[in-house]
């Protein structure tokens, strides 16, 4: 080529020099990197091997074997706090817990790998009838998956946060937990258990709390001077009850315009991140009050905690938050009890979790039908599912145990298909 085109012909000089070493110096980064991850990861599979070794008696030692074997053919990627963030109007998310100290005991076997940061490998663990175990590997893929060393902040970060801004932009956003007993939904919304007891300040309500308060704060809102109010329910076998009032139990009623009314309903000013913690503490105590374990009840409940902006002038309803704490979905399956109770709870259940996958899908498919009757869970959320400015994510949880893979896998089937609609509908709203 001749010269004068426009194009240098050598990477001679020094200005190209610089420019090369730069490129040089990021490419080694980026490997020293990856070095990094693959010590750790390295780390991680030789301290598994020698628990491996250390257990032959464990009567899963095969499938344990098999899965480490598998996991040694993949390139582990994790979600990094530093990855970019996308704008999603549905966003669903799964989380998976490390394995708890009682797990560890019984030797139960991890089945979960998280390979990168939007896939999820199901190690099922299957036996033929001549008693030969081999393994089904089953693929998901979500819009975030979450390991078990993510925290709170890091979940927080890709699921509500970026929601936000929503509700100063006069929309409706909501956070559903969703996911068996005992897989960390109360973990996540509410905050880090250290035994019994739970630091309120790690949990996505007070992350989101604490976001809220600082964006009122910036001048572009701040003449707004919104009224910031919260209110704080629990949906119980179809029933609503009032928990910053006694449990009280509250009527739902519609208007000509299918407009949803909580009849009642307290909703409280709220000034700091501590108010919004204490009307959670009071709530949950009312809660839970008079029940054997927190679980049992909160198993059966759906806990729905909003956070609303009030114009300053008229009180009108300017933007909402609900983060919904679900009730635990192996419940919906009680429909086979013995007990009455139990069997009308379930059914309860598993209608409300059905209702609530087809309104988020209709919501994604603007102007579909919108099936909110179908449970009270769905009525009481109307208004978060219809209109332009609807924002929704769902962080399903899984634990990672082997005896729960019947549940597990039903979560992760459950959650694909809230969002089977992917790449056409679920863009930016
Ligand atoms: P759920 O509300 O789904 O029934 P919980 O949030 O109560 O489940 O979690 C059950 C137990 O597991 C709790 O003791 C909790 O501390 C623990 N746990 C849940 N998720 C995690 C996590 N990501 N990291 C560490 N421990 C967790
Ligand atoms: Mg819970």
């Amino acid at each position: 080529r001749k010269g004068g085109d426009g194009i240098s012909p050598r990477p001679s000089l020094p200005g190209n020099q610089t420019r090369m070493s730069d490129c040089a110096r990021k490419i080694k980064k980026l490997e020293e990197d990856r070095n990094v991850r693959r010590i750790k990861l390295e780390e991680k599979k030789q301290e598994k091997q020698k628990q491996i070794n250390a257990d032959p008696g464990n009567p899963n030692w095969a499938f344990l074997a098999m899965i480490r074997d598998f996991q040694s053919t993949l390139d582990f990627k994790p979600l990094s706090v530093n990855d970019a963030v996308h704008d999603k109007q549905i966003n669903v998310c799964l989380r998976k817990r490390p394995l708890n100290k009682k797990e560890e005991a019984k030797k139960e076997v991890d089945v979960i790998s998280v390979p990168a940061r939007d896939t999820i490998i199901m190690h099922e663990c299957k036996t033929k009838v001549d008693l030969t175990k081999y393994l089904e590997n089953q693929n998901f893929r979500f819009d975030y998956a979450f390991d078990e060393d993510s925290s709170n902040e890091v979940v927080y970060k890709f699921t509500a946060q970026p929601l936000i801004q929503t509700i100063f932009d006069g929309g409706m956003a909501t956070c559903f937990a969703y996911g068996q007993t005992g897989s960390g939904k109360t973990h996540t919304m509410g905050g880090n258990f250290t035994g019994k007891n739970q630091d309120c300040t790690t949990g996505i309500y007070a992350l989101a709390a604490r976001d809220i308060f600082k964006l009122s704060q910036k001048p572009k809102y701040k003449k707004d001077n919104f009224t910031i109010r919260a209110s704080f329910f629990e949906i119980y076998s179809g029933k609503v009850f009032d928990l910053l009032n006694k449990k009280k139990k509250l009527r739902i009623l519609e208007n000509g315009d299918s407009e949803v009314v909580v009849c009642d309903l307290q909703e409280r000013e709220v000034k700091s991140v501590e108010d919004v913690l204490y009307l959670i503490q009071t709530g949950n105590s009312v809660r839970t009050s008079g029940q054997t374990t927190a679980n049992q009840h909160s198993s059966r409940s759906h806990a729905v905690f909003q956070i609303v902006l009030r114009t300053h002038a008229g009180g009108q309803l300017h933007g909402k938050f609900s983060f919904i704490d679900l009730a635990g979905n192996e419940r919906g399956v009680d429909t086979m009890s013995n007990n009455r109770q139990t069997r009308l709870e379930g059914a309860e259940i598993n209608k409300s979790l059905l209702a609530l996958k087809e309104c988020i899908r209709a919501l994604a498919r603007r102007g579909a039908h919108l099936p909110f009757r179908a449970s009270k869970l769905t009525q009481v959320l109307r208004d978060s599912f219809i209109g332009h400015n609807s924002r929704t994510c769902m962080i399903a949880m899984i634990s990672p145990g082997l005896s729960c893979s019947e549940h597990t896998l039903n979560t992760l089937r459950y959650a694909n298909r809230v969002k089977e609609l992917d790449g056409s509908g679920n863009g930016n709203g």
